[in-house]
């Protein structure tokens, strides 16, 4: 129910029909509205901003006519407290004719034209002025695009501009530079209705309500959340001004709103979840409980793994600043290509994290070959997931594949195997002053029992074993580990299973076939000397039958100590 025409519904109907036109007055009035009440109103707002100035800003004072901006250095502008600046957060979706290059800053610093810029970089200059937000940080002007070292440093101080800045605007409905964000949306956001009725309120002066129901709607189709580097700056912005493709919204530490649409309370707004998350995984009581942190990460991750890149060599630095505020909020957590180790801690969170998965599908190998027939013709239409070439992540990382990521949530309920140890766990960055940036290579060196796969032409039929037979799930992490589990079946390479986790407890697993309660682990196979790996897999009772205690310890061999690159 939203409030209609007449004003007399107002006191009692919060909800009011979505304004499409983000780029009307009423629509600018209430965003100044917005950040004026959180910005003075806001306690836990409050303290946000000020003082702090990247090293370049476009500088959107008049001075030099309303037609012209021009990128400053923050040395030349002697920041006060007073001093604040927007962000703002867009896809690129290709090139951009207007970039600060090595040739252009000294240009750019003399004036640039507004009309030159790109539709988007106009759009966000004409709302960054509206709000009385005299500065701008955009990546492409205040970021010296063909100096490498510029951009190595700049990328590295990023989870601070975003931090500190005031307000940060987000081009989420556009998914390029040239469309710009501040058109009438087109979209019908009422699935039905609206039905305009008549209401007589308390006082018996009459206006009207409408009747809708919602159309589908989610955040997760907008270009912006498809992009990965986008993720980081919505998730640090203090304060997030965010022009979707229904309409206009809000969320700062206190609220979260939107122009018009069904009200909400401030928590468990769903187009802003992955910000609560983030909220949550920052706050004194989280950070204190370490596996609070590492849930969040691993949600933070699967959302992330998600988003697409132009440069998949970027993985790592698109998450470089939402890295290294976690590091910073959690000091005794060492990260390890996206993963987080805990060294000094009993607990090491390490291990759990090596459970990702990806939705290729999974690969049993059992008595039942009916089963498996099904499964096959199943896989068949299964997408793509590819190992990164782009990226040079070890292979026990989540950031090796291209394609999103899975984290079973089995929570407290899977335990570290007794036989298994993180004895050293070591990345080496491409960039030294970068260690969130780019990787070179990993290695984990572990302990643990293991055991060799022994191939089988019968590939639905385990090996005969002199303890009651053990049906093994495999899951092969992308199409290349799926080929090379093929060879090892067939003899034409070696594999090994390594056993991570004992699972224990009661828990029940969300896949098919997986059983939380069994032992799990890597598929391993030979890289020179050392192991990579390939996939997961999970032991699992047939039916009918259990395995006992003794029968498992002898499962996996005496344990050794291997490295995994
Ligand atoms: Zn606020």
């Amino acid at each position: 129910m939203l409030r209609g025409s007449g004003n007399s519904a107002a006191p009692y109907i919060s909800s009011r029909p979505f304004n499409g036109y983000v780029g009307s007055s009423a629509s600018f009035q209430l965003a100044g509205r917005w950040l004026v009440e959180c910005s003075e109103g806001h306690e836990e707002c409050r303290s946000l901003a000020g003082g702090f100035c990247p090293t370049r800003l476009v500088d959107l004072k008049r001075g030099l006519g309303l037609d012209f901006v021009k990128v400053v250095s923050s040395w030349s502008l002697r920041p006060t407290r007073e001093t604040v600046y927007a962000t703002l957060s867009y896809c690129w979706g290709g090139d951009q004719a207007i970039k600060t290059l090595r040739s252009t800053l000294q240009s750019h610093q003399a004036g640039i034209k507004i009309s030159s810029l790109s539709q988007t970089l106009q759009d966000a200059i004409k709302v960054a002025r509206s709000l009385r937000v005299e500065f701008l940080w955009i990546d492409s002007l205040c970021i010296v695009q063909d100096d490498p070292r510029d951009v190595t440093e700049e990328i590295s101080r990023m989870s601070d501009y975003y931090e500190n800045a005031f307000i940060c605007i987000s081009a989420a409905s556009a998914s390029s530079c040239n469309e710009g964000f501040l058109q009438p949306r087109s979209g019908n956001p009422y699935h039905h209705g609206p039905f305009e009725l008549p209401y007589r309120g308390p006082d018996n002066s009459m206006g009207s309500i409408k009747l809708v129901t919602y159309a589908d709607y989610s955040s997760a189709l907008e270009p912006a959340k498809a992009r990965a580097w986008i993720m980081q700056e919505s998730l640090l912005a203090p304060r997030l001004l965010s022009y979707s493709y229904r309409n206009l919204a809000w969320s700062c530490r206190r609220v979260n709103c939107s122009d018009g649409g069904p009200y909400r309370p401030a928590h468990g707004w769903h187009d802003f979840k992955e910000r609560e998350n983030w909220r949550r995984s920052q706050r004194e009581d989280a950070h204190s409980h370490e596996s609070f942190s590492i849930k969040y990460w691993k949600e933070l991750v699967q959302s992330y793994s998600r988003r697409g890149l132009t440069v998949p060599e970027d993985k790592f630095p698109a998450l470089s600043a939402v890295a290294q505020k976690y590091a910073h909020t959690n000091s005794s957590l060492k990260y390890l290509a996206g993963l987080w180790h805990n060294t000094s801690h009993k607990c090491h969170p390490l291990f759990s994290q090596l459970f990702w998965t990806t939705p290729l599908y999974e690969f049993r190998f059992s008595h039942n070959l009916s089963f498996l027939g099904e499964r096959y013709s199943r896989n068949l239409e299964a997408k793509s997931i590819h190992r990164s070439r782009g990226c040079l992540a070890p292979s026990w990382s989540w950031a090796a594949i291209d394609g999103p990521i899975i984290y079973e949530d089995w929570g407290d309920h899977m335990f570290e195997a007794s036989n298994f140890k993180i004895l050293d766990a070591r990345v080496d960055a491409e960039i030294q002053q970068a260690p969130f940036g780019a990787v070179r290579s990993g290695w984990l060196t572990v302990k643990g029992g293991m055991r060799e796969i022994v191939p089988s032409t019968e590939v639905a039929v385990l090996p005969s074993t002199e303890m009651v037979q053990p049906g093994v799930v495999y899951r092969p992490d992308s199409e290349e580990d799926n080929k090379d589990l093929y060879k090892i079946m067939n003899g034409r390479m070696q594999g090994w299973l390594l056993e991570v986790a004992s699972g224990g407890g009661n828990a029940k697993s969300t896949t098919p076939h997986w059983n939380a309660n069994m032992p799990k682990g890597l598929i391993l196979v030979a890289d020179r000397a050392d192991y990579r790996r390939i996939g997961l897999f999970s032991l699992e009772n047939e039916r009918d039958s259990s395995f006992s205690n003794t029968d498992l310890s002898s499962y996996f061999g005496e344990p050794q100590t291997i490295t995994i690159v």
